[in-house]
């Protein structure tokens, strides 16, 4: 049986807020849908608007069909804002909070070392207090979009003593410090996604800790937490990027594919359709107060590979035969950046060991 999302009508009082905020500001900058509470309307006023989960997708809906995108920030608005919110002083929140929403202040995520990756317990980091606030010195890596980012959420060692999941803390790291280096690292895809960061007895000042020293692992860990529902999705690349259906789309104007090819496209169309009906089904369960399930690492699981399998079609397509224009930036860049589909934000062995142990009820691998 599919699964259909029924959103409220036209005459839904929410509905007729958003359009009437959006009547009135056209064309929102940032800092307007940010003032406006539409950047994370489930978060509190004045933030956002305390929306449950059918408020967010209408406004997502609404926003959606005026032609207005949210402000690109994703390690802000998803990972350093959240937690700010949570865990930050009254001056956090008034320094950090809108500029981060707004698009205004980029930034990054200073969590992985060359050591700790999935076992990011073992980070090494130091910050060593100085009676004036905290000195850092280490090396960070795989830091996304660091190059760019105005300031980086950042765990360090602040305890050595202390049991690994303790004596970490949580700053907030000015990336114009003296003493931080960031170092692009060009990728298969020809761009630098991603940087090695190191940070040379950078001084960071006691209004930069986030909530207690000691205190960032479960700071950490609350961040993740803080989800969002959202209509967007489908896309191959972590849920942006083309849809099994754009590839669909383009063989078919090409005139056709035969053989082993046609039965990877058909096969990868079908897994496409079961996987839109977990989302969907996993958006329905939002939707009526459920928490995500067992679904939400299956979908993760699935869904990864499912990208792969869709970007390498789409590159064995192209070529000679010319079904996808050869070197289309699109299918080209996806299909150089799938491998990491499986890798960043979890590694896919990660989440099956998770799956394992918490949904199946699996004793430890006493290998991983
Ligand atoms: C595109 C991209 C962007 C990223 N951006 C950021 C960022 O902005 N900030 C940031 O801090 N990090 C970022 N990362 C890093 C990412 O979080 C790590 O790559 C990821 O956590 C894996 O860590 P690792 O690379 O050190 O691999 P490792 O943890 O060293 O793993 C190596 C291999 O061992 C396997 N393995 C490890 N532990 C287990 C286990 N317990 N059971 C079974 N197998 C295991 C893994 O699956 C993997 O195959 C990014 C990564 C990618 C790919």
């Amino acid at each position: 049986m599919s699964v259909r999302l029924e959103l409220p009508g036209d005459d839904d009082p929410r509905r007729q807020a958003i359009r009437a905020w959006l009547a009135a500001h056209p064309s929102p900058s940032g800092r307007e849908l940010a003032e406006g509470g539409w950047v994370v309307p489930h978060w509190p006023r004045p933030y956002g608007h305390d929306a449950d989960p059918v408020f967010q997708l209408i406004v997502d809906d609404e926003l959606a069909k005026a032609g207005v995108r949210r402000p690109e920030n994703p390690i802000g608005i998803g990972w350093a804002a959240p937690t700010i919110l949570l865990a930050g002083t009254p001056e956090q929140r008034e320094r950090y909070l809108l500029p981060a929403l707004a698009g205004e202040e980029v930034w990054c995520q200073l969590f992985s070392e060359p050591d700790a990756g999935s076992d990011l317990a073992s980070l090494r980091t130091r910050a060593v207090a100085d009676g004036e606030g905290w000195v850092v010195s280490g090396r960070k890596i795989w830091t996304s979009g660091a190059q760019h980012a105005q300031f980086g959420i950042l765990l360090a060692r602040t305890d050595p003593d202390a049991p690994r999941h303790q004596g970490i803390t949580y700053f907030i790291c000015p990336m114009t410090s003296p003493g931080i280096t960031v170092r692009p690292i060009v990728d298969m895809t020809g761009l630098a996604l991603f940087n090695e960061v190191t940070l040379d007895e950078v001084h960071l000042g006691p209004e930069l800790v986030v909530g207690r020293p000691g205190d960032g692992w479960r700071l950490a860990k609350l961040t993740l937490a803080n989800e969002r529902v959202s209509l967007s999705s489908g896309g191959v690349l972590w849920g942006r990027g083309p849809t099994v259906g754009d590839l669909v789309d383009q063989v078919r104007a090409s005139g056709g594919v035969a053989g082993p090819a046609r039965d990877r496209l058909v096969r990868a169309w079908a897994d496409g359709q079961v996987l839109e009906q977990l989302r969907l089904r996993l958006l329905a369960a939002r939707m009526a107060g459920q928490a995500p399930g067992p679904e939400a690492s299956v979908q993760k699981l699935a869904a990864d590979r499912h990208g792969q399998a869709v970007l390498r079609l789409a590159k064995d397509l192209e070529g000679p035969a010319g079904t996808v224009a050869e070197g289309d930036p699109v299918w080209q860049h996806g299909f150089l950046f799938s491998p990491a589909l499986t890798i960043g934000g979890g590694t896919a062995e990660v989440q099956r060991n998770v799956i394992g142990e918490r949904v199946l009820g699996l004793p430890r691998d006493p290998e991983a």
